[in-house]
């Protein structure tokens, strides 16, 4: 190919907002072979067009990087859609109509399996097996919830699971139970996984149909590249499935789940399933550790117990998920070996367990490539903010949690206190202490939309309470910082920063087309604006029959 060859695809006459300092700004961009061949003024492009160059008119649109979601879950995601998917509902009533109506559909479905009901609809966040053996008492019914902490079961899932009074709570779990001890329905972390043992699994062949639905909804979102933040059998079949197969358009490191019942003998099978995986854009390079679990449910991991609502202790500290004494010696051995880690943490115990770890890993044998990451971060103790930048460990935020809504105001803040609830979500003071941010969705746990994260990243109100007051306003971020974390600071997690996350020439056309120039001043609510197109490798994977309009 000429040097000068025509390019594939022009994109001109709009904002290029490249995520690159040197240049900042441009008017347009030219493609050609995956790669971008020349950013700058319409002028400097029009020489790239020729007879069979595809030129699209931005009529003062606005082009990004590719967004990167650096934790989510299209597997699962994509699955809800296939399965009784509660997310068009709120409250008890509308849930109990949706799971009844896909019971009647679904005649010939021993169970019953979906989730995505909000904690907040019920009191104390805990809804009924009554309920569900009213409107399904023949087939058991197994709802997680939407952070998938916890799950929703009727009697007929507990009878097939052998779960009763007389069953203990296992160490990494809860069993609501009623006054005379029985189980009343909703089963919290590990407790939920003894009813889990007993649903059917999904088919490879759903598996491979959720990961096209989950990458289809992705890249009409913007998203070009991710990390899937658990990857266990089911979804690395997927995974490799697709990518075989040519159809995985998306780049994608894969999170291999750490069991968290074994120890470091798993390491040679997780070496095993990285060689193995490494096929097309998929690349299982990471080891995913849980370290805790959520604090609506009191399973996060905190230094200081909960509050009991009342002003008082609780005297309950939360879990540590992994045995804290082993946690360095395990995450020692992956670092060596050439794994990322990427942590769970949701409590600050949990992330000071987690950075205690990374320390433990750097001391052995120096800082490596790695570019582990604690994802969640929701409560860091403030002695542990600057341990991220002197460590190099990137802070993954998922930003849309970080407002004013019914699970952290009345689940969360009254069992922290004040002086703990001010330690949530700390964006940026991170940055301000030299962290590197990435971003992510949590999806199917929370929304996709960049966009939408990116409002709560820059107002700390979310789309769904926008009269809101902002959550601790002084950890807003710069629309510039959120955009940049959510493209180069995600694509420095997954090792993609010298291919993607900006636009320069010579990297890849990884692109998003936007309706309108973010920067604007009147650009309106960030949530609002739209992704009219987006490209990987300069090919057009999502398509907004508005865009020429
Ligand atoms: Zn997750």
């Amino acid at each position: 190919m000429a040097p000068d060859a025509p390019a594939d695809i022009v994109l001109t006459g709009g904002t290029v907002y490249t995520v690159d300092a040197a240049r900042p700004r441009a008017g347009a961009i030219a493609a050609r072979a995956g790669r971008i061949v020349a950013v700058g003024n319409e002028r400097d492009i029009k020489g790239h067009i020729g007879p069979r160059t595809r030129v699209v008119d931005l009529t003062g649109r606005m082009v990004v990087p590719g967004f990167q979601d650096a934790h989510v879950h299209p597997v699962h995601g994509g699955l809800n859609q296939l399965r009784c998917e509660l997310r068009g509902a709120r409250g008890r009533e509308g849930y109990l109509e949706l799971i009844a109506a896909y019971a009647t559909a679904h005649p010939d479905r021993p169970w019953i399996v979906g989730g995505g009901w909000y904690m907040d609809d019920f009191p104390r966040g805990t809804p009924l097996r009554e309920d569900l053996d009213a409107i399904v008492p023949d087939r058991p019914v197994y709802l997680t919830n939407r952070d998938g902490h916890g799950a929703w079961v009727n009697s007929r899932a507990l009878a097939i699971a052998g779960v009763d009074a007389s069953t203990a709570d296992p160490p990494d779990g809860r069993i609501e139970r009623d006054a005379d001890g029985r189980p009343s329905g909703t089963l919290h972390d590990g407790a939920a996984t003894l009813v889990e043992l007993h649903v059917p699994p999904a088919t490879a062949e759903e598996l491979v149909e959720a990961l096209r639905i989950g990458q289809r909804y992705l890249h009409s979102l913007g998203i070009t590249a991710w990390q899937d933040a658990i990857v266990e059998d089911d979804q690395f079949g997927a995974y490799t499935t697709l990518a075989a197969r040519g159809e995985l358009t998306a780049r994608v490191v894969g999170a291999l789940w750490w069991e968290r019942s074994r120890g470091d003998e798993q390491i040679e099978e997780l070496i095993e399933r990285r060689t193995r995986g490494r096929i097309g854009r998929f690349s299982p390079t990471s080891v995913k550790i849980m370290q805790d679990g959520v604090l609506e449910t009191f399973t996060g991991a905190m230094i200081e117990p909960y509050l009991d609502g009342n002003g008082g202790s609780s005297g309950n500290r939360g879990l540590s998920f992994v045995d804290p004494a082993r946690l360095p010696g395990y995450v020692t051995r992956l670092d060596a070996e050439g794994f990322q880690v990427h942590f769970h943490a949701i409590g600050d115990r949990a992330v000071r367990e987690a950075l205690d770890a990374l320390e433990a890993a750097r001391n052995a044998h120096g800082l490596t490539d790695g570019r582990h990451h604690i994802a969640h971060i929701q409560v860091v103790h403030p002695d542990d903010l600057p341990r991220f930048a002197g460590l190099g460990v990137v802070a993954n935020a998922q930003p849309y949690w970080a407002c004013h809504e019914g699970q952290m105001d009345t689940l969360t803040i009254p069992f922290l206190g004040p002086e703990r609830t001010t330690w949530q979500y700390p964006f940026k003071s991170l940055l301000k202490s030299g962290a590197r941010l990435a971003m992510g969705s949590d999806w199917s746990v929370s929304t996709p939309n960049p966009l939408l994260e990116i409002e709560v990243a820059v107002t700390r109100v979310a789309d769904i309470t926008r009269d809101a007051p902002p959550f601790l306003p002084a950890e807003r971020l710069d629309l510039a910082e959120a955009v940049e974390a959510l493209t180069m600071g995600s694509a420095y997690v997954n090792h993609l920063d010298a291919e993607t996350g900006s636009i320069e020439a010579g990297k890849a056309a990884d692109l998003v087309v936007l309706d309108r120039d973010l920067f604007a001043p009147d650009a309106g609510p960030i949530g609002d604006a739209r992704c009219l197109m987006t490209l990987v490798e300069g090919v057009p994977v999502f398509e907004d029959p508005g865009l020429d309009g």
